[in-house]
C-alpha cells in the first residue's frame, strides 16, 4: 500500500471579472503555479484554486454597456480568463466562478451557521450613495463627489445585515499570536495586529441597492455584499458545505496581493471563526510590480501585459524574470530592459549555454552516451559537494518562499561548472587512455551538475528543464520526480542523450524590447483584423477572434472595377528569408518588387522553408498600409491560397518567367 499523501491547499485571489489579467494577475498566479509543482515534488497532494469573482455593481454596469445580460458577459469573462491561464501554462486544479451553484450554497450555507451562532443581526448601513450610478462609494464623506461620474453623493440609510466584526477582536488577537506564522511577510502582520488592537467595527455583509449578487435566502432583496461572497469561494471549491468529504479544506496558503490583506486575514477568519470552521494555515501577501515606482493601471497607460512578452521569449522566461527580480513579499520594478537583460544573462548564456555544451560534448567524444566517470580529483569533489549543498539550500529556500534565493543559489552552481569547464579544458584533451579518461570525468560531472540543477530549476522553468530532462536521455516526468530523493551521483553512465533543442535564443536587446512593446501596444488597442490568409494577425481578444470568424463567413460582396483597381499587385522576388524569434507561424521577407526593395512579413512559416523562398516571384500587394506583425514591421502583403480545413498557404506565382514590378490586372 502507498503511503497516504499529506495535502497541501493553496489559492491565488478570485479576480474581479470588469477587465483582464495583467502583469499583477499574472505575478500571483504564476507563484502559485511554481509553488505547487514545487510541493507536488516534495510528494504532496496538491490542489490550488483560481476563479473570477463575478458579481456586484461593477459587473451590473460592464454588462449594461456591453448590451448583455449579466450571466452572459461573466460567462465571457470567466472564459477569456481561463483560456489566457491555459495559455500560459497557469492552469489551476479548481477554477471556481462566484456564479456556480456550488457557490452559491456555501456562501448562504456560512450566513446560516454565522447567523445561529449569534454572529449576524439586521441594522442600518448608511453611507454616500450615487444616485445615478446606483452604488455606494466607499469611504466618501457627505460633501464628497461620486470619484466615477463626479456628480455629488448624498447621504442615504439602507437596512443591511451586520456581521459582529467587533466580537473577534481578542480571538484574532490570540490566533495571531499562537499561530505567529499565519500572516506572511513580518512586516504585514505587524500592520495588521495594529489595525485590529485599534478595535474593529461590524460589517454590513448585504445589500438591497445591489442587484446582481447572491440572494439571502428568504430576506430578498438583500444580497451578499463583496468580501462575504468573495471570499468563500476559497471553500466553496474543494467541497463547500461537505468540505470534510475532499478533505482539502483549511487551506494551507492564501496568495494575495498586500492591497487585500486585511480581508483575508481579519474579515476571511472571523467568518470561519463565527461558523466554528476550520481557519486556514497562512495568508502571503506579495508586493506590486511597478512601472517608474507607480502602480500598473490601464487608465495610467502603464499597464504590462504577459502575452507579448511570452510571444518574444516564452514563459519560463517571464516566470524567471517574475520571481528573481524582487524578493517575495516586496515591491519591485518592472523593465523590459531588466527583462531581456536577465533573460540573456541568465537563461540564454547560463542554463540555455551550460545545456548545449555539454550536450555537443558529449556526443562528439562519447557518441552521445553520457561516459563512465573515472578518477574523481580534487575539483571534480569539490563541485559535486557544492552541488549536493545546493540542493539542501534550494530546497529550504523554496519552502520558505525566497525564490530569489532559491533561484541564486541553483545559478551559483551553474556558474561554478561554466568555471569548471573553463579550467579543465575538456574540448582540449587528447585520446590518449589518460586524457580520454579524464575527459569522461569532466564531462560526466558537467551532465551531473546540469541534472541536479534542471530538476531543481524546474518548479519555476517547467516547460526549459523538461526539453533538459530529454536532451539528459531521461524517459521518467521530470515534474513527478520526488525532489527528496535527488542526491549526487544519480546519473547513469551509458545513458544516450536525447535530440538537441533550442533553450533559449539569444535576443538583441533593443529588437526585442521593440518588439514586445509593440505588441502589447497592438493588444491594448486592437484594430481590424487581419484580411488575409497570408498573415493573420493574432486574436487579442475573444471579440477580436468573433469579429474576424463573422467576416470570413460572411457571403462576398460583388465590386466594381474601380474597386478592384485600387488594389495595387505587382511582381516581387524574394531576396531574403528568416525566421522570427518569438513568432512560430512568421516569416520575414524582403521582397524586390521593382521599385524598391520592401519589407514584409509573412505567415507562412509552418509550410515554406525559409531557404527554398530565395529567388522565388511572387505577388505582392503593395499599396497596403504598413503595419507591424508581433512587432515587426511589414510594408506589403504576399498572396497565397488557403488551402483546406486548416487554411495551409500556398503561394502564388507564374509559369514562365516575368519581370520584377510589372503590376497585376
Ligand atoms: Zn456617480
Amino acid at each position: 500500500m502507498p503511503e497516504k499523501k499529506e495535502k497541501f491547499y493553496l489559492t491565488t485571489p478570485i479576480y474581479y471579472t470588469n477587465g483582464l489579467p495583467h502583469i499583477g494577475h499574472t505575478y500571483t498566479t504564476v507563484v502559485a503555479d511554481v509553488f505547487r509543482r514545487y510541493k507536488r515534488m516534495r510528494g504532496y497532494d496538491v490542489v490550488m484554486t483560481t476563479g473570477t469573482d463575478e458579481h456586484g455593481v461593477n459587473v451590473e454596469r460592464a454588462a449594461q454597456k456591453a448590451g448583455v445580460p449579466e450571466s452572459e458577459y461573466v460567462a465571457r469573462m470567466a472564459d477569456a480568463w481561463r483560456s489566457l491561464w491555459d495559455e500560459l501554462g497557469l492552469t489551476a486544479d479548481e477554477f471556481v466562478r462566484t456564479t456556480d451553484l456550488q457557490h452559491v450554497r456555501t456562501v448562504q450555507w456560512l450566513f446560516k451557521l454565522c447567523r445561529e451562532n449569534g454572529f449576524v443581526y439586521k441594522g442600518h448601513y448608511t453611507g454616500q450613495y450615487c444616485i445615478y450610478d446606483n452604488a455606494f462609494v466607499n469611504d466618501a464623506k457627505p460633501g464628497d463627489n461620486c470619484p466615477d461620474c463626479g456628480r455629488p453623493t448624498e447621504t442615504l440609510t439602507e437596512e443591511n445585515y451586520f456581521f459582529k466584526l467587533s466580537a473577534f477582536q481578542k480571538p484574532l488577537l490570540d490566533f495571531y499570536k499562537k499561530n505567529p506564522d499565519f500572516i506572511q511577510p513580518e512586516s504585514r502582520r505587524n500592520e495588521i495586529m495594529s489595525f485590529v488592537e485599534g478595535g474593529l467595527k461590524d460589517l454590513s455583509i448585504t445589500r438591497t441597492t445591489i442587484r446582481w449578487g447572491i440572494p439571502v435566502p428568504g430576506e430578498e432583496p438583500h444580497v451578499f455584499y463583496v468580501w462575504f461572497d468573495a471570499l468563500t469561494a476559497y471553500l466553496s471549491a474543494v467541497g463547500g458545505p461537505d468540505y470534510e468529504k475532499r478533505g482539502m479544506w483549511p487551506a494551507d496558503l492564501h496568495l494575495v496581493g498586500k492591497d487585500i490583506i486585511r480581508f483575508h486575514t481579519v474579515y476571511w477568519p472571523a467568518f470561519l471563526m463565527a461558523a466554528m470552521l476550520p481557519l486556514p494555515k497562512q495568508v502571503w501577501a506579495h508586493g506590486w510590480f511597478l512601472m517608474d515606482a507607480t502602480k500598473m493601471s490601464k487608465s495610467k497607460g502603464n499597464v504590462v501585459l504577459p502575452r507579448p512578452i511570452v510571444n518574444m521569449l516564452g514563459m519560463d522566461a517571464l516566470r524567471y524574470f517574475l520571481l528573481r527580480e524582487v524578493v517575495f513579499g516586496q515591491d519591485g520594478n518592472f523593465s523590459y530592459d531588466a527583462l531581456v537583460t536577465r533573460y540573456n544573462s541568465d537563461l540564454a548564456n547560463g542554463l540555455g549555454n551550460l545545456a548545449s555544451r555539454t550536450a555537443a560534448m558529449i556526443e562528439k567524444n562519447f557518441a552521445g552516451k553520457i561516459p563512465k566517470p573515472a578518477e574523481h580529483k580534487q575539483q571534480d569533489a569539490a563541485l559535486a559537494k557544492e552541488a549536493q549543498a545546493a540542493i539542501g539550500e534550494v530546497l529550504e529556500r523554496y519552502e520558505k518562499m525566497e525564490f530569489a534565493r532559491a533561484l541564486e543559489a541553483i545559478w551559483a552552481v551553474i556558474a561554478s561548472v561554466d568555471k569548471y569547464l573553463t579550467t579543465e579544458q575538456p574540448w582540449a584533451l587528447g585520446d590518449s587512455e589518460a586524457e580520454k579518461q579524464r575527459k569522461a570525468t569532466v564531462l560526466w560531472t558537467s551532465a551531473e551538475v546540469l541534472r541536479i540543477v534542471t530538476m531543481l530549476a524546474h518548479p519555476v522553468l517547467p516547460q526549459s528543464t523538461d526539453k533538459v530532462w530529454a536532451l539528459l536521455g531521461q524517459t521518467t516526468s521530470l515534474g513527478a520526480f520526488a525532489l527528496d530523493g535527488l542526491r549526487w551521483g544519480q546519473l547513469a553512465p551509458g545513458t544516450s542523450l536525447g535530440k538537441s533543442q533550442s533553450l533559449f535564443p539569444r535576443v538583441d536587446k533593443v529588437e526585442a524590447v521593440e518588439r514586445i512593446e509593440s505588441m502589447a501596444n497592438e493588444e491594448l488597442n486592437p484594430t481590424q483584423p487581419a484580411p488575409a490568409a497570408a498573415t493573420p494577425a493574432p486574436a487579442t481578444t475573444p471579440t477580436a477572434g468573433a469579429a474576424a470568424a463573422a467576416a470570413s463567413v460572411a457571403a462576398p460582396e460583388r465590386i466594381g472595377i474601380e474597386d478592384f483597381s485600387k488594389v495595387e499587385m505587382r511582381v516581387g522576388q524574394i531576396k531574403t528569408a528568416e525566421r522570427i524569434v518569438g513568432a512560430d507561424k512568421l516569416l520575414k521577407l524582403t521582397v524586390d518588387i521593382g521599385s524598391e526593395v520592401r519589407q514584409i512579413c509573412a505567415g507562412i512559416a509552418q509550410f515554406y522553408e525559409p531557404e527554398s523562398l530565395i529567388g522565388r516571384k511572387v505577388v505582392v500587394v503593395t499599396n497596403l498600409a504598413p503595419r507591424k506583425l508581433r512587432g515587426v514591421e511589414s510594408n506589403g502583403m504576399i498572396v497565397a491560397a488557403s488551402v483546406g480545413p486548416d487554411g495551409r498557404p500556398v503561394l502564388a506565382g507564374f509559369h514562365e518567367d516575368v519581370e520584377v514590378g510589372a503590376r497585376l490586372k
